[in-house]
């Protein structure tokens, strides 16, 4: 390294909060250079540090300008410390890799819904991302469902075994692009691909082709199995009966909604009464489900959809798997996921050809391998108020700002909808539903479940919290562990 330019001072700017997976990185490098600051930036397992070396009136207009951009911009992070170190000569600004990946867990954003621009680029014949249904960029796509060990690296995600193309990686180096240091990158020739299976696990069709006899065999009124990154769906049309009978017979509760899911937010008009506040809340990267109140006259839908209820639970498509489908039939669609069915869990094509065999046609399969199912967060208006009365896809890991806590803590759920929460330092970390225990491989699934938790924060819970349900497996698993359980 040069020695420090006369003059120049240089300051470590320490940045704590669940940024990674975000442009964060790509924001502080764009400012960075265009104040013409040498340095450089690097991720920590809980947010960022920057070094940086100039003259003292450009580092406190970076500074300035990072406090007015950075949280007008919606990212949630803490400049934790701005300490004054030695100069070190840097003669430009660079990203290091991280560091000390190992401490103190690993913190990723929820994942997000398809943006505009990626829906605008699976549609255009002419876009090389025509019809493939994981383009993502950096406003979009997943985060929390990939990430094995974190999101630093490529490698630390479900995404592992899928190295970037040079057109992918072209753009991942391009401080212009929306895929700008997005390393959750793919295209049809270096990312996952999908597969159309009979419902024996024959192919029949792949990529494109896959998608619209997928489409096909929807219209014909079958149930198709969809291998999403978040776990199976089924998916049949919301406006033909006998489908619904089918999937609605997989529901423990007659009473349940089962989830439609409409081409457009202007569709929703001809079955619900929506307001400004719920049709925002469709249109939210998050893309929850809309617990809202039928129309009277909502006529074309199935009366299998919600049978005794007076509402319905609505939704955009979430993925690129449904914008596609939706694109090709354009008609109401219902869709579950596993933690709504009472079906033995299924992650894997093996297992989804055992725990579907004689509900569903057809298989819609993808070599993008399941790390962890969640269902879609489901929200309902009270009063002027959006209340979560689920919090799934979208929305976890949903961090809370708790007290210090000395003891990392796992908390487990209750019997039906078990769930996981657990601390890490001062926050605490809502993971989301689980489904059902008690039936089939529900067991291993939440012991999987757990440990996939652990793994990912690096979580060495000392203490354990569940209900005091005895019947509860959560409690008796609580109460059969060496820690000490606080029962609540
Ligand atoms: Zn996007
Ligand atoms: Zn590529």
């Amino acid at each position: 390294m040069k020695d420090a330019s006369p003059g120049f001072v240089r300051k470590q700017f320490l940045v704590r909060g669940n940024l990674h997976g975000s442009r964060f990185a790509a924001a502080v490098f764009l400012l960075v250079r265009s104040l013409n600051l040498r340095g450089w930036l690097r991720p920590f397992s809980h947010g960022y540090e920057i070094q940086l070396e100039g003259d003292e009136g450009t580092l406190k207009a970076f500074e300035n300008q990072f406090l007015s951009r950075f949280q007008q911009a919606d990212y949630r992070f803490e400049l934790v410390s701005i300490n004054r170190i030695n100069p070190k000569g840097d003669m430009s600004f660079r990203l290091r890799d991280a560091e000390n990946r190992q401490s103190g867990g690993r913190w990723v954003l929820p994942d997000r819904g398809q943006c505009s621009e990626c829906v605008a680029e699976m549609l255009n014949p002419d876009n090389r991302r025509f019809f493939y249904p994981y383009t993502f960029c950096a406003d979009c796509g997943p985060r929390y469902s990939i990430a094995r060990k974190g999101l630093l690296r490529r490698g630390d995600t479900s995404l592992g075994k899928y190295p970037l193309c040079e057109q992918c990686l072209s753009e991942v180096g391009n401080s212009r692009d929306r895929r700008f240091l997005h390393l959750v990158n793919t295209c049809p020739i270096c990312g996952p691909s999908v597969e159309l299976w009979d419902h024996c696990g024959v192919v029949k069709g792949r990529q494109r082709d896959a998608l619209i006899q997928s489409a096909a065999v929807i219209e014909e009124g079958g149930v198709l199995a969809v291998k999403e990154i978040s776990g199976f769906s089924l998916v049949s049309l919301a406006t033909v009966n006998e489908p619904v009978r089918r999937i609605r017979a997989l529901l423990d509760s007659a009473h349940q909604p089962i989830p439609c899911i409409l081409h457009s937010v202007d569709a929703i008009d001809a079955f619900v009464l929506a307001g400004v506040k719920e049709r925002d809340w469709l249109m939210q990267s998050s893309a929850p489900l809309l617990r809202i109140k039928k129309r009277n006259n909502a006529s074309s839908l199935s009366g299998q959809i919600a049978p005794f209820g007076s509402h319905f639970d609505i939704g955009l498509p979430g993925s690129g798997i449904l914008h596609l489908l939706m694109n090709l039939l354009h008609l109401p669609l219902a869709v579950i996921s596993g933690v709504e069915r009472r079906l033995p869990y299924a992650c894997t094509e093996g297992e989804a050809l055992q725990a579907f065999d004689g509900h569903v046609d057809s298989m819609l399969v993808s070599d993008l391998p399941i790390l962890r199912t969640m269902p879609d967060s489901l929200v309902q208006r009270l009063g002027d108020q959006m209340q979560v009365l689920r919090h799934g896809k979208g929305i976890v890991p949903l961090e809370v700002k708790t007290g210090e806590s000395e003891k990392e803590v796992i908390a487990l759920g209750g019997k039906h909808l078990t769930s996981l929460g657990l601390s890490v330092e001062d926050r605490s970390f809502l993971l989301g539903p689980i489904g059902s225990l008690g039936q089939g491989n529900s067991l291993d699934f939440f012991f999987d479940n757990l440990n996939d938790s652990k793994a990912l924060f690096d979580h060495r819970p000392q203490q354990l919290q569940a209900d005091m349900d005895p019947q509860a497996l959560t409690a008796q698993y609580a109460l059969s562990t060496g820690n000490k359980s606080a029962a609540n």
